[in-house]
């Protein structure tokens, strides 16, 4: 019987992981298969179910989060199953990939430990493959439009099962030999498992939508122009891998690799295309430069590979335990987090991390051998090398991970379509993820930049509605979670004012400060004024 005080009563309990040096002998993923089971009613029935759910808010998905974790608090599971699957595509990957942006907004959150919405989410979706309730959706009659979609990472296969449900013959063209994106090649099978991908892969081929593999759309044997003119609609999903470098005496040595070579080759080898990985850090001394999720997973994978030792470099101060005050709730703050690879490697005890890290170099054996990376500590604020604090960091494999820049510029995909590219090096479109090329669209990375899974596919539902919109003309059925300039609730301060002045509810007297919705973009919104907290779908 659900508690109306549980969220009172009952701590927070997050689902158990595996033993962090067992997970090192497999690359099976990290949490302990069935840990959720015996807890996850009581942890639903935390939800204070709020009349303003501000999770749902904070979720680009716009996922109905009080919705069903009050259906698994009664034991409703297929219920809480047709309410997160009318959201969200592949629960299954945001359930386990997810940084969890809800959890930060959870009304519960300011001042107790937030509900655990992803592993609920994640509860949810197993169970309903488990028990049959996420079954293939073939659509009911064919519309007679063809559409292609190019990338098969989550906004394209997210854009794909969209279009294949309306009724619209959908082909998705992804250029490497599995189907994917980052899913398959970038994010390794300890934090997702390959078979779940081929489950919903399985999934997508009953409803009807077709995938062609080895197939470079841009390339001289299948130009984006012919692919255009033989589609009614085209939507760009070819994500945002253009990697950054550094350029730096030394980068050319033996040894020094993109994070995202070494992860493909890495994930290529359990796919079974190699015994062992051709770039192994196995006995060797690896330097990772940089903080993200590449650099985590690069750790994750260097530890399994039995790394003789491993550091990671980050440009950034070490984050506080706490919110900032520039980043207060509901936004997902910037906070000290300890990943499963850094748990398996010591953290936070022994912290792999170096942070105000900054690489000034890389030295090697006198053959053209990596032998040591030059870092120095970076000036607060200015990134800079401090003076008299350079120091070389034994290493025979040092891998960049220092984000991306775009979609890579040697697809001739925007040539040949008459693309352009916006300041930051995406993809342009408008608001409503049209390109300047009649019937063409940009979905996920491609268009935003490097993301996350959940905005991806977000963007592959938006884009859908607007590629049917465009077919039908007029209205579409299918639902649209985000705009193309859509953004994530963030905080800004603003210019000290009397608060009476500014007229927000809630601002602090003692700051001024307050916060704004990203979807709005605007500093202090009228919703916000009305005391509506800014947080309405614009
Ligand atoms: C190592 C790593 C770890 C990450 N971990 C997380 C995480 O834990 N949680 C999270 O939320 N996000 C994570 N991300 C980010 C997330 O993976 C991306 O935001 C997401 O995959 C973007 O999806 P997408 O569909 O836009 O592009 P992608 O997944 O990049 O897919 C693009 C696809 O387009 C194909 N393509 C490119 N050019 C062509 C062409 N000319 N013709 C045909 N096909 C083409 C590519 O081969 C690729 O398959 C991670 C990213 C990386 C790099
Ligand atoms: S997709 Fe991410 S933000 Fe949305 S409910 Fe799931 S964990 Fe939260």
């Amino acid at each position: 019987m659900p508690d109306p005080k549980a969220f009172l009563t009952t701590p927070r309990r997050q689902r158990e992981r595996r033993d962090p040096q067992a997970r090192l002998d497999d690359r099976r993923e990290v949490y302990r298969p069935g840990a959720l089971l015996p807890i996850i009613n009581q942890q639903a029935d935390r939800c204070m179910d709020c009349g303003l759910p501000f999770c749902h808010h904070a979720c680009p998905l716009g996922n109905l989060i009080p919705d069903w974790n009050v259906l698994v608090a009664d034991d409703h599971w297929r219920r809480a199953a047709a309410r997160l699957l009318a959201t969200n595509n592949f629960p299954e990957f945001t359930g386990r990939l997810c940084p969890a942006p809800c959890e930060s907004a959870c009304v519960l959150a300011i001042d107790a430990d937030a509900v655990t919405i992803k592993n609920i989410e994640l509860e949810i979706a197993d169970r309903a493959w488990e028990s049959g309730a996420d079954q293939p959706k073939p659509p009911d009659r064919m519309t007679g439009f063809r559409v292609a979609v190019i990338g098969s990472g989550p906004a394209g296969l997210a854009a794909a099962q969209q279009l294949t449900r309306a009724g619209h013959t959908t082909t998705v063209y992804e250029r490497a030999d599995r189907i994917g994106g980052l899913l398959r090649y970038g994010i390794p099978p300890f934090r997702l498992e390959k078979h779940r991908l081929e489950r919903r892969l399985a999934q997508m081929r009953a409803e009807g939508t077709g995938f062609r593999t080895g197939a470079a759309v841009g390339d001289d044997d299948l130009p984006a122009d012919r692919l255009r003119e033989r589609h009614d609609a085209v939507v760009i999903a070819i994500g945002a891998t253009a990697c950054r470098d550094l350029a730096l005496p030394g980068r050319e040595a033996d040894g020094v690799h993109q994070a995202m070579t070494y992860l493909t080759l890495a994930n290529r080898t359990d796919e079974g295309d190699h015994p062992v990985s051709p770039l192994s850090a196995e006995g060797r001394s690896v330097v990772i430069v940089g903080g993200g999720d590449t650099a985590a997973d690069c750790l994750g994978t260097a530890l399994r590979q039995r790394a003789a030792a491993v550091t990671q470099l980050d440009i950034n101060p070490r984050p506080p335990h706490d919110r900032a005050d520039d980043q207060p709730w509901p936004v997902h703050p910037k906070v000290y987090r300890v990943t499963t690879s850094h748990e398996e490697a010591g953290a936070p005890v022994a912290d792999p991390r170096v942070f105000t890290a900054t690489t000034v170099g890389f030295e090697t054996d006198g053959r053209g051998h990596l032998a040591g990376v030059r870092i120095a500590s970076a000036a607060p604020g200015d990134r800079h090398p401090t003076p008299g604090t350079e120091r070389t960091l034994p290493a025979d494999l040092a891998l960049l991970a220092l984000g991306f820049s775009g979609p890579e510029r040697e697809n001739r995909i925007a040539e040949q379509l008459g693309l352009t590219h916006d300041a930051r090096g995406n993809l342009t479109r408008d608001e409503e993820f049209a390109t300047s090329a009649d019937g063409v669209f940009v979905a996920g990375d491609a268009g935003r930049g490097q993301s996350l899974i959940v905005w991806a596919i977000a963007e592959g539902r938006s884009a859908a509605a607007a590629v049917d919109r465009y077919l039908r003309g007029g209205t579409a059925d299918l639902p649209a979670p985000i705009t193309a300039t859509s953004r994530a609730l963030h905080a800004y301060v603003e210019e000290r004012r009397p608060v009476r002045a500014l007229g927000v509810p809630g601002a602090s007297p003692r700051t001024g400060r307050t916060w704004a919705c990203g979807r709005c973009g605007e500093s202090a919104c009228r919703a916000s004024r009305r005391g509506e907290g800014c947080l309405t779908r614009h």
